[in-house]
């Protein structure tokens, strides 16, 4: 038995670097331009000696006639039901936004189990960040650098009662 683990959270905050990470692929494009990735990819995750399934969530950045909460609330809650598990990830160096609460918001209300990851987390420039997402109330975050691989030890020890 293994469990499908959702990575949620506004653009730009790293998850398509984490999916791609966890892939081992370069499936999710990963860019700094709006409008790269979209909607939800699924890819088959390797963590040590844990298989399990990841989504990443994307197409927020693209303008359409819906509101980007619309969108937000649609693609998180479509993503959240389809996972055992959510990774919601903030960017620890840009601190708690409000789109964050949103996100938040949705979690607390639908998600089985949350892990909150405090990305970009790597050096001094997340300690900040990392703080401010305990306000989240959704448990003790995971600092985490998907860029350069840091926290996986952390993550794997959190998936493992999982699989
Ligand atoms: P997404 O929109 O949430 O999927 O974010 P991406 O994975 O596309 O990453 C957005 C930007 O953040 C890219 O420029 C990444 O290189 C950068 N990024 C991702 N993870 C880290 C990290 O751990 N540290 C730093 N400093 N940058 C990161
Ligand atoms: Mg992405």
């Amino acid at each position: 038995m293994s469990f499908t683990l959702a990575i949620v959270g506004r653009p730009n905050v790293g998850k398509s670097t984490l999916f791609n990470r966890l892939v081992g692929r370069r499936l999710a494009l990963v860019d700094d331009q709006p409008g790269v990735t979209r909607d939800i990819r699924e890819g088959e995750a390797r963590l040590v000696d844990l298989r399990f399934t990841v989504i990443d969530t994307a197409g927020l950045e693209e303008a359409t006639d819906e509101s980007l909460q619309g969108r937000m609330r649609r693609l998180t809650e479509r993503a959240v039901d389809m996972a055992d598990v959510c990774l919601f990830m903030i960017d620890a160096r840009a601190g708690v936004l409000p789109a964050d609460q949103v996100f938040a918001e949705i979690l607390r209300k639908r998600a089985k189990h949350v892990i909150v990851a405090a990305n970009k987390s790597e050096g001094a420039a997340g300690q900040a960040g990392y703080l401010e997402a305990f306000s989240l109330g959704l448990g003790e975050p995971l600092p985490l650098s998907a860029e350069h691989g840091e926290g996986m030890p952390e993550l794997y020890s959190i998936l493992r009662p999982l699989a």
